[in-house]
């Protein structure tokens, strides 16, 4: 029996073989020199393969001992497009190689509009169905030597220690492989040519593990047909509902696979490969699937009870003796684990790096330093790290199912994750109409359902609560993942293929019906549907030298002299050139085009350097990109003139406020100043008459009571004053407390009146306007009495008529009354009008009782009071009017 120490060596020697038949493809085609096999259609044929992994390897055989020939849908569902949708394919492919893409989430986004969110989303949605995948793999590899070390009992070997390592020789080969240099067409010689070598050694060892049952156990093809019918895959029934799913499922994954879209749209070098592949694919898949009933059959009848059908292509050889054989297969085995690790991680490192590192990195970088810069390193950190972290993702994934029987069903699980791409795709490839909205839209309800109704229930108990898988989520019944709306005749796959699929092409054709594309979605739309007559073949430049100078001109344009002359100094060196311009070598251009791009974006770039060396001619495409780049620059600098604005007004508002203060605080020193002279005046009397009253000492009595009545008149003023002052400064502070009730406007001018003239020598003839004044208000009547009695006061105090007239005459609109006070005096002149109502004016102080606040106070009760104070020229006088609204909402 092999030991598990040979089996080490030989897994060892076969991957030193792959590395070396890598490295040397990998280096042919640096050096330009690829033979012609590297460049045949049977690479690429070969390469296709990828789709035969470790679950098919081993999986296929467990598949038909536990459901009969439902396994051949897996094979059938390819062979399907391989021949009959060829066409659709080479669409594909053409699309690809035009538009230079790079993943599937890439050629989403591209077709979409340059979508990235789409390309986010399609990235996890790629991410999450591949990582159970990837531990899949690392499953029929461990399991492999698994099988190994039980018949080695010496081994001392620890599935747990064999998956990690496994894992991380797979990661280093990916990354090695995989990102040694980032190629503009993203291809990778010497990957596809060591899956190719992988995939005859899988199909060796299936065919040789075949031939060794039939011929070498059964006994012929007879006596194996004869077994087949005894067993129970001979009973089988097709079940036609999982039938049908499971062949749309496999041929729906077969496109929308990323590993898949990698090798056949990506990797492919010639559109023309195709033909070829397009029999030789499905012949392959009919070889690899040709003996896969006979070992199932046979191994359920050597075998002992109880062995694990999904290791019989590996266990039948080991219990017959035939080490060589097992070990052929196990190597089978392991290529086709390998191959699907390595070029899975390759495509979603690819994703992740594209469309969710980089964009957020060059943001972020952007904000920081200027803006160009070799991005090609951080591309590459980005991809080795991304490679790292999916390998990472399907060890942890293992190691936390604990493998075993939850990763069996993964396999179609993971078919259905990735068939919600398939509305998409082909909607993207036939479809004008289809939208950007209508494909995010989509795809994200598809891929909710399956994560809902498949792959939850699918990773094993705990996930979902064994209540809500019977009853729904709170009681819910038809939200049953198993079960939604009612269905539940249907076999769990059939149901989550039917809502995921179906809601997500309903979703996408709805939405894309009723939204309206872009401009470059419908650019694209027009350029993936019409790719035949679009398409301008691979986009590489050449130019002569004599373009260098052009090329230097443009770029110092773009990128200022000094950056221009050292990216074009760095360059020379790097050609070896001594002296002039470096020559515009494809990949010199390459470089330049990309560090223009930093600068002015990436469709600008193409177009300008395309204007040049003109290798092609701008394409409309190019100009509509080229006007979405533009769109955007204006757009962001229309938002840096808004803010400027909106600067330029907070400063303005900025300056008028401190011009009010200003203001405000030289009214408030002229008010302290004329505040302190007011009060001056009666204190200087008051002190000069009381040192009098106390110095002398025989004063006649007369005197005595003429300097105390002084004494007095003083003060009373002085208090009123302080009063006046007071009561303006409640006012301005808005603290008064207003006491608003219903009043007749009479009462409140019969009691000013009386206040104002009673006690007066020679009252100021007042002429009212009687029954108009029997209206009601609601205001409060002792503020408005206060602003009358002050006009009637001042009508008194400063009409020099010789018979003094004062009229108090009353109109009302329908919210307004106007009561107006005209007197008969000289009034006041027109430039002094305004003033009247500031503090501390008098217009002329030498008739002045006041000290120039009582108008202030007057405008400032009317304002309280939501009325108003204004002095008009009246033919006979001064004519005061006050207006107080009817209808009073304090
Ligand atoms: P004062 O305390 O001086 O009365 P006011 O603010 O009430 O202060 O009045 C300001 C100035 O307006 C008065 O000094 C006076 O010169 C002028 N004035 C007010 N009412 C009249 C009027 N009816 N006729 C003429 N001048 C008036």
């Amino acid at each position: 029996m092999a030991s598990l120490n040979a089996l080490i060596l030989v897994c060892l020697l076969y991957v030193a073989l792959l590395f070396g038949v890598a490295f040397l493809a990998d280096r042919a085609a640096l050096q330009g020199r690829s033979g012609k096999w590297m460049k045949s259609p049977l690479i690429y044929t070969l390469s296709l393969s990828i789709y035969c992994t470790g679950w098919t390897f081993y999986g296929a055989v467990g598949y038909a001992a536990r459901s009969g020939l439902e396994f051949a849908t897996i094979y059938l569902g390819p062979t399907l497009i391989m021949i009959s949708w060829w066409w659709g394919l080479r669409k594909l492919v053409r699309v690809g190689r035009s538009q230079r893409i790079t993943s599937i989430a890439d050629l989403l986004s591209a077709r979409y509009g340059k979508s990235n969110a789409l390309a986010i989303c399609i990235t996890l949605l790629a991410v999450v169905s591949t990582t159970p995948y990837i531990a899949l793999q690392l499953q029929s590899i461990t399991l492999s030597f698994e099988i190994f070390a039980d018949a080695d009992p010496t081994s001392g070997f620890s599935e747990q220690n064999t998956v990690f390592w496994v894992a991380c020789g797979l990661a280093a080969f990916a990354i090695l492989f995989g990102t040694r240099n980032l190629n503009a067409n993203e291809r990778h010689h010497g990957v596809v040519t060591a899956v190719a070598l992988e995939a005859v050694v899988k199909l060796v060892a299936l065919l040789a593990v075949g031939i060794f049952v039939v011929w070498g156990i059964a006994g012929g093809v007879e006596a194996t047909l004869a077994q087949i019918d005894a067993s129970a895959i001979g009973a089988w029934q097709v079940m036609p509902g999982r039938w049908t799913t499971t062949l749309f499922l496999a041929a729906a994954a077969f496109i929308c696979l990323p590993r898949m879209f990698q090798v056949m749209v990506v990797e492919n070098v010639d559109e023309r490969h195709l033909k070829l592949a397009s029999w030789a694919f499905p012949l392959y898949l009919l070889l690899i699937s040709l003996f896969v009933v006979p070992i199932a059959a046979v191994g359920l009848h050597v075998l002992p009870d109880g062995a694990n059908p999904d290791l019989f292509v590996l266990a039948i050889p080991m219990h017959q003796g035939q080490d060589a054989l097992a070990m052929l297969v196990f190597l089978g085995g392991f290529s086709s684990a390998t191959s699907m690790v390595i070029v899975a991680a390759m495509a979603l490192s690819t994703m992740m790096s594209n469309h969710i590192v980089m964009p957020y990195w060059l943001r972020y970088r952007s904000s920081r330093v200027s803006v160009s810069g070799d991005v090609r390193n951080v591309v590459l950190i980005a991809r080795r790290l991304s490679i790292a972290a999916i390998m990472g993702l399907g060890y942890l994934y293992y190691v936390l199912s604990g493998g075993g029987t939850a990763l069996a069903t993964i396999g179609l699980v993971a078919f259905a994750g990735v068939s919600q791409l398939l509305p998409a795709l082909v909607g993207g490839l036939f479809w004008r109409g289809a939208t950007r909205n209508g494909a995010l839209a989509g795809i994200t309800i598809g891929f909710v359902i399956w994560v809902y109704s498949l792959l939850l229930p699918a990773l094993g108990d705990g996930l979902l609560p064994a209540d809500v898988m019977e009853q729904g989520p709170w009681g819910v019944g038809w939200l049953r993942p198993q079960a939604l709306f009612g269905l539940h005749s249907l076999d769990p796959i059939v149901h989550a293929a039917f809502w995921s699929l179906g809601s997500n092409t309903l979703i996408f054709c709805l939405v894309s019906l009723m939204s309206f594309p872009s401009p470059i979605e419908r650019l694209q739309g027009a350029q993936f549907v019409h790719v035949f007559e679009h398409s301008t073949g691979p986009r590489g430049w050449t130019g002569s030298v004599a373009q260098a100078e052009d090329l230097m001109v443009m770029s110092q344009r773009i990128l200022g002299a000094s950056e221009a002359q050292a990216f074009f100094d760095d360059e020379r060196n790097r050609q070896g050139v001594r002296g002039g311009l470096p020559e515009p070598t494809p990949g010199f251009l390459e470089r330049l085009e990309r560090e223009l791009s930093a600068s002015i974006g990436a469709a600008a770039a193409h177009a300008m350097i395309g204007q040049i060396v003109g290798g092609s001619s701008v394409s409309v495409e190019d100009l509509m990109a080229v006007a979405d780049e533009t769109a955007q620059i204006l757009e962001y600098s229309s938002k840096l003139e808004t803010q400027s604005t909106e600067l330029a007004d907070t400063a303005r508002q900025l300056r008028d406020s401190n011009e009010k203060l200003t203001q405000i605080s030289a009214q408030k020193d002229a008010f302290l100043s004329q505040v302190s002279h007011e009060l001056r005046t009666p204190m200087t009397s008051i002190r000069a008459f009381s040192e009098i009253l106390r110095d002398v000492e025989q004063m006649q009595e007369a005197d005595q009571k003429r300097y105390a009545a002084i004494i007095h008149d003083e003060s009373l003023r002085l208090t009123r004053l302080l009063d006046d002052i007071l009561d303006l400064s409640v006012l301005e502070h808005g603290q008064v407390q207003l006491n608003l009730r219903s009043v007749v406007l009479a009462d409140v001018l019969t009691r000013a009146q009386a206040t104002a003239l009673t006690g007066i020598a020679q009252p100021i003839d007042v002429k009212r306007d009687g029954d108009r004044e029997e209206i009601k208000l609601f205001t409060d009547a002792d503020r408005l009495a206060q602003v009358f009695i002050n006009i009637i006061t001042n009508a008194q105090k400063y009409c020099d008529a010789e018979k003094p007239v004062l009229k108090i005459s009353v109109m009302h609109t329908t919210d307004w009354i106007h009561i107006d006070f005209i007197d008969n005096g000289k009034g006041i002149d027109k430039e002094q009008s305004q003033l009247v109502f500031e503090k501390f004016s008098r217009i002329r102080p030498e008739n002045a009782g006041g000290a120039g606040l009582g108008l202030a106070i007057c405008r400032e009760v009317m304002q309280r009071l939501n009325g108003e104070i204004e002095y008009f020229a009246h033919t006979t006088g001064s004519c005061f009017r006050v207006s107080v609204p009817i209808h009073q909402e304090i």
